[in-house]
């Protein structure tokens, strides 16, 4: 709106444009220069120069899983790959969508294939939103009698932490009124740890924050996740004690690893990590992913692990990832259609 006020619309006649024009764009699914018809021509005129590119992704892939999952690859205007992934839940009786913040990602986890690509690039604003308006207006087409989508989780590829003025422009987008006017509390922001972006985080946006801890101590949590050896997991439950506002918690993820991480006494050291945190608390057996030594423990030992957190007292379910028989880790489409292309990206879990 600046921009239009700078080339000579009044306060007012710029925000009814801009109004006008987002609500035909994301809430009517035109494209750009069909919502264009709908503002006063003097208007559209000024505004025409402004206006988002309807080719900032291309659908290039869509696999759909058993369980309805969809697997959607993009390809960005400069041919690089991105993935999101729609996410029927709880019998079909809820819609998340699963979004990439960066093409790649610099975390190098052990787990994930996004992490052995490096970065490449942070996404725009745009190229967020996108995902969501495009997934959007395909679910709408597929859905049947399941609901549209309502939840968004920043769980795609990249960390979002690292992408974070853009992560959190998107999300100021995706919960306006003018455009899907999303619950802030249905979106969720999943970081491995960057403890030093937990303040401004929490001041600038009212998103649930998840934690990938997936370790219950040091020596295993840097084995996997390199981030730990900057922030040691007592640095970073001292980092969401002191900047998580009150009333809120956080969602706490913990991959389950066969013989790595899911011994009754890691639940003991999990339970203790967890003691004082607002904290919910997500088991989630291990998807196959570039390591294959990580693999998911059989469905006896989940159980035994769950149980004795339950019966500790912590708020702790099993979650199973989705989209199994499709490649279940976010990004694993990407990485595949990649590697077909004679490319050496790899792409999230
Ligand atoms: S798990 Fe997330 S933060 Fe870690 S390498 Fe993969 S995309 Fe990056």
């Amino acid at each position: 709106m600046t921009a239009l006020r700078e080339a000579g619309l009044r306060p007012m006649q710029a925000r009814d444009a801009v109004k006008v024009w987002m609500q035909a764009y994301h809430q009517d699914g035109l494209d750009g220069q069909a919502a264009l018809s709908r503002v006063p021509p003097v208007q559209a005129l000024r505004l025409a120069p402004l206006l988002l590119d309807d080719t900032t992704l291309v659908a290039v892939e869509e696999v759909v899983a058993e369980d309805h999952t969809r697997r959607l690859l993009w390809q960005t205007a400069d041919k690089l790959v991105i993935e999101s992934v729609v996410i029927p839940a709880d019998n079909g009786q809820r819609v998340t969508l699963c979004v990439s913040s960066q093409v790649g990602c610099g975390r190098r986890c052990a787990f994930c294939e996004t992490g052995r690509l490096g970065l490449v690039r942070n996404l725009g604003v745009d190229e967020i939103v996108a995902q969501f308006r495009q997934a959007n207006a395909l679910w709408s087409r597929v859905r049947g009698s399941m609901p549209a989508i309502s939840n968004v989780v920043f769980m795609g590829m990249g960390e979002p932490m690292d992408n974070l003025d853009n992560v959190v422009d998107a999300i100021a987008v995706l919960t306006h009124d003018w455009t899907y006017g999303l619950s802030a509390r249905k979106i969720s922001v999943s970081t491995v740890g960057v403890a030093q972006k937990f303040a401004e985080f929490f001041a600038r946006c009212p998103a649930n924050l998840a934690l990938s801890l997936n370790a219950p101590d040091d020596a295993r949590r840097s084995q996997l996740m390199p981030v730990n050896q900057r922030v040691p997991i007592a640095d970073l439950k001292a980092a969401l004690l002191a900047h998580l506002p009150r009333g809120r918690s956080v969602l706490v993820e913990y991959v389950l690893f066969a013989g790595l991480n899911d011994a009754p006494a890691d639940a003991d050291l999990l339970r203790a990590w967890l003691e004082g945190l607002p904290a919910r608390l997500n088991l989630i057996p291990a998807n196959p992913g570039p390591d294959p030594l990580l693999r998911s423990p059989s469905s006896e030992v989940v159980w035994t692990f769950q149980k004795r957190l339950l019966d500790a007292g912590v708020r702790v379910m099993v979650r199973y990832p989705h989209g199994r028989d499709v490649g279940g880790a976010c990004g694993q489409l990407a990485g595949a259609h990649r590697q077909k292309r004679g490319h050496v990206e790899e792409a999230h879990v």
